[in-house]
């Protein structure tokens, strides 16, 4: 089932932990972020004007938001970001003096809020929760007792929303209403038994599901009804976040990890923790919040 597509790498940009990967159709740029070294690099979508800096807190995921800032999940909580003057406009502590905690995956859905998981730095106990913040930016717990909070995504319409908490192997599917409230949630596929996780994941414009398979070392398309539809084998095995962009938003980039492989791994796979692309049916607009 495994496809021999094109895959190619835009940036060698060596993340211990690369995640949270977003196109801005504006800037005509990627931008996507190395929690544990608070670091963003950007790039344009043929890999040209590589940058990196040095972020004020520990960004894991973005979305565009007004006037060219970003919405992001940082450090353990929400803020708004300005990525032109690497500057915190405004910032919301989830729970202030916490520093075994911290935010991994996220994304805004199409009714303009953001949606960011929360985890235990460990990874072992599920401490961590699933929060929206609402247009006018109330935080508010979605879903509780996640260990690692991973493929936030929406379907184009933003009438469902996956998710899944890596270790128990499971994507889930719930119906979400314009207001957020989620209800009917389902299995959307499993991964039980298998060596790989479910990591970061993204809808396309016609309603399939992509997913990162971390230790998987590939993305996996998935129809709407959880059937398996198309692979693409990463010259990586620790893909961690899928994203449209291009300005036809016809290519799949995917930011990846370094992190927790072995010397022999790396030497197999020395571009680990750059990003990667592949041509793909296309995908919808990224969502604006607020
Ligand atoms: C997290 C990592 C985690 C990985 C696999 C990523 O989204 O950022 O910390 O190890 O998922 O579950
Ligand atoms: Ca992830």
């Amino acid at each position: 089932m495994a496809e021999k597509k094109k895959v190619w790498c835009v940036a060698d940009s060596a993340c211990a932990l690369g995640e949270g990967i977003l196109w801005d159709p504006t800037r005509g740029r990627l931008y996507w972020f190395d929690i544990q070294r608070a670091q963003m690099c950007s790039c344009a979508a043929d890999g040209a004007d590589f940058f990196r800096v040095d972020l004020p807190r520990r960004i894991s995921a973005a979305a565009l938001a007004k006037n060219g800032l970003f919405a992001v999940a940082a450090d353990y909580g929400f803020g708004v970001y300005s990525p032109q003057q690497n500057r915190f406009r405004r910032w919301r502590e989830i729970a202030p003096g916490a520093t075994d905690m911290r935010t991994n995956d996220g994304r805004a859905d199409p009714h303009g809020a953001f949606w960011f998981g929360t985890m235990e730095n460990t990874e072992t106990a599920p401490a961590g929760a699933i929060y929206r913040v609402s247009p006018n930016e109330k935080v508010r717990l979605k879903i509780p007792n996640i260990t690692i909070p991973n493929a936030i995504a929406f379907s184009p319409a933003g009438d469902a929303m996956y998710w899944t908490d890596s270790p128990e192997q499971t994507i889930w599917r719930c119906d979400l209403s314009p207001r957020g409230d989620i209800s009917n949630r389902r299995v959307f596929a499993s991964l039980r038994g298998k060596p790989q996780v479910p990591d970061g994941a993204i809808v396309d414009a016609m309603g399939f599901l992509w997913n990162a398979e971390w230790d998987g070392g590939r993305v996996v398309r998935y129809a709407p009804d959880g059937g398996v539809d198309r692979v693409v084998n990463l010259p990586v095995s620790r893909p961690t976040c899928p994203v449209f962009g291009g300005q036809e938003l016809s290519v799949i980039y995917v930011s990846s990890a370094r992190e927790g492989l072995t010397v022999a791994e790396l030497r197999e796979q020395p571009q680990a923790g750059g990003v990667f692309a592949f041509n793909a049916p296309p995908g919808s607009a990224p969502p604006v919040f607020g």
